[in-house]
């Protein structure tokens, strides 16, 4: 019998591995991009028309190839990215099959300009259904220009199987931005049927995670790093409660190359674990460096899938890795036990310019007599409004003063002559001694040698973190945590000019700008007391507070921004809070200045006699 095998011919052998290679459009860009990133280009433009089906052109500046290169490029199994199989174990580009563009041309009209920088001129190749139609010299910009016209022409089939316009533009958008993740140092365009769909300056992954998903994504964020000698591991996963109902921003780039791993997803959820409502989905952005050596990436045609070697490992350490980020970025309530109240002593006023006191006092001001109390608060909260815009720290050494008038005045015996320790047993001054407990997630009750004091948890939260800002802010002390990726936050142009006016108050908060831009802030330090999560609120809440202007003096400022940032940053109504927390919080509002108001004057505790209690009772 003759034999009938027979080698085909290779346009034919072209189309075929098309078929694996470029399923739509989107596959064309995914390829033309990469290659572009592979030619260490810096500026990358993608222009597409009709999703891709009339044109995928793809613009570098690249380095551009050589006059035979411009030839074979097209060729099957033309590569200038690996020579031999070893080299498929230290591989640093996408590429390394040598097919794409064999492929690209088997199905479509292409046109290529391509010139190497050193070159006086380039190379100007036209080829349809791997047909070469022509190749010219041509005077061209350094890089590499592919235009693919036509997708599936001398395939109808494939070409009617396309979706529609709509669903192949989705795919590219996915594609453009896998490359776009993975290289935030590229500056990369899209254009779509002549209009601007992105426009991704070089930037870091933070920003440029923000400039893909819009501003907003960023007060998502909570960043993770870790690095081990199997991995380095960096990026961001969302917040808990910023989860969506489907699977949408999540992305692993390994060797910044974008892949799918239902096996790594698997240890992202469970650092997740009692986070998520049911079937809620977090995005995240993770970016992992593994020696190339240690993966093979060759096990799936279309490379979104890798082999690791020490898959069980890298699951651990990524698991553990997210876990410890959320933990550290979203524990709710704020209170800050590492922080010794009593060791803050809030207001130097002593090391501040002398200044006369001039509140007036209550004479009759008794503590224990509840119709005085709300009188005092009162007075007090009309007082003081008008006088704290003139001089603020004076309030403090009235409330001296008003406090031991009281005592002088009404003869009463207290165990301390301390005036914040008269609620407290005798030594133990500025210690709750006793038990506190909360009730209805409002308020902190702590019996005390006379009867017990309420104190209301978010008013007198305030009250310590607006004394804290307030010291740290005119004494130049505090401290700042740095960020391990810094923060760039978009504001209105009237915002950015509130923030400048206001630059060197914040920076004495604790904040570091790193820049100032037209629309943006670059912040690269925080005020210890705020987390990366509540930044955002903290400053949109500080520019409502000032929309009627920013007040004249930098003390009153200071005033302001203290407390705003104290509303903001109060642990709030309906907050449990821990025996610690409770206690931390009661023994910080005793150690202030001014422990009976709210930095908007409003009572932050109140007190109850045994007496009172006993009258009660005695109806
Ligand atoms: P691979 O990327 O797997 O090597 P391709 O078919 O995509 O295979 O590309 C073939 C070769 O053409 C590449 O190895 C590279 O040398 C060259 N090439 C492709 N695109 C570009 C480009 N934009 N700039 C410079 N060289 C390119
Ligand atoms: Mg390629």
């Amino acid at each position: 019998m003759s034999s009938i095998i027979q080698l085909l011919p290779d346009h034919v052998a072209n189309q075929i591995a098309a078929g694996e290679v470029v399923q739509r459009p989107a596959s064309v860009v995914k390829e033309l991009l990469e290659n572009a990133v592979d030619a260490r280009a810096t500026d990358i433009k993608l222009i597409i028309k009709d999703a891709g089906k009339s044109l995928v052109q793809v613009i570098d500046n690249g380095l551009g190839m050589s006059v035979t290169d411009a030839r074979l490029c097209f060729e099957r199994h033309a590569t200038s990215k690996i020579r031999q199989a070893e080299d498929l174990f230290s591989l640093h580009t996408k590429g390394f099959r040598g097919e794409a563009l064999a492929s690209i041309a088997a199905i479509a009209h292409v046109e290529m300009k391509t010139k190497q920088d050193q070159e006086e001129l380039g190379t100007h190749i036209i080829i349809e259904g791997s047909k070469f139609v022509s190749q010219d010299v041509a005077v061209l910009p350094k890089g590499t220009s592919f235009s693919v016209k036509n997708l599936f022409f001398n395939i109808p089939a494939r070409r009617n199987f396309l979706k529609s316009e709509v669903v192949e533009y989705r795919h590219i958008v996915d594609e453009f931005q896998r490359v776009a993740l993975a290289h935030a140092n590229i500056h990369f365009t899209f254009y779509h049927n002549g209009s601007e769909m992105f426009n991704l300056p070089p930037s870091n992954f933070r920003q440029r995670i923000v400039n893909i998903f819009s501003g907003k994504t960023n007060e998502k964020l909570v960043p993770v790093q870790e690095e081990t000698e199997i991995v380095e591991i960096k990026g961001f996963v969302s917040k808990p409660e910023f989860a969506k109902k489907s699977r949408g921003e999540q992305f692993f780039f390994v060797n910044d190359r974008f892949i799918k791993s239902g096996y790594l997803h698997h240890a992202i959820m469970g650092a997740y674990e009692g986070l998520l409502k049911d079937g809620a989905q977090p995005s995240y952005f993770l970016y992992l460096q593994v020696p190339p050596n240690t993966i093979d990436i060759n096990i799936h045609p279309t490379k979104t899938e890798i082999k690791f070697d020490d898959e069980h490992a890298l699951y651990a350490i990524l698991r553990s890795a997210v876990k410890h980020s959320l933990g550290q970025f979203n524990i709710a309530p704020v209170l800050d036990f590492d922080r010794d109240a009593n060791l803050d002593t809030p207001y130097h006023y002593k090391n501040l310019e002398g200044s006369t006191p001039t509140i007036q006092v209550n004479g009759n001001y008794n503590p224990f007599s509840e119709a005085s109390t709300n009188k005092q608060f009162n007075t007090n909260s009309y007082e003081t409004r008008k006088l704290e815009v003139i001089n603020w720290e004076s309030l403090y050494i009235g409330l001296k003063q008003e406090t031991e008038t009281i005592i002088e005045n009404e003869g009463m015996h207290f165990e301390g002559e301390e005036v914040k320790s008269f609620l407290f047993d005798e030594n133990d001054v500025e210690k709750v001694v006793n038990k506190t407990y909360q009730i209805h997630k409002k308020y902190i009750v702590n019996p005390i040698k006379s009867g017990m004091v309420i104190v209301n948890q978010h008013r007198a939260h305030q009250r310590v973190l607006y004394e804290q800002f307030l010291t740290n802010m005119t004494l130049h002390k505090a401290s700042s945590q740095q960020l391990l990726f810094p923060l760039h936050l978009y504001f209105s142009t009237n915002e950015i000019a509130l923030i400048a006016e206001l630059q060197l108050a914040l920076v004495n908060t604790g904040f570091i700008f790193e820049e100032t831009n037209k629309d943006s802030v670059v912040i690269s330090g925080l005020p210890v007391n705020i987390t990366e999560s509540e930044v955002t609120l903290v400053l949109e809440q500080l520019l409502s507070d000032l929309q009627d202007g920013i007040p004249e003096s930098s003390f009153s400022q200071n005033d302001t921004i203290a407390k705003s940032m104290a509303r903001s940053l109060a642990v709030k109504t309906g907050t449990y809070l821990t025996e610690k927390e409770q206690e931390n919080l009661v023994n910080g509002l005793f150690a202030c200045k001014d422990p009976n108001v709210s930095p908007f004057q409003k009572p932050t505790f109140i007190t109850m006699r045994v007496e009172d209690l006993d009258n009660k009772f005695a109806l």
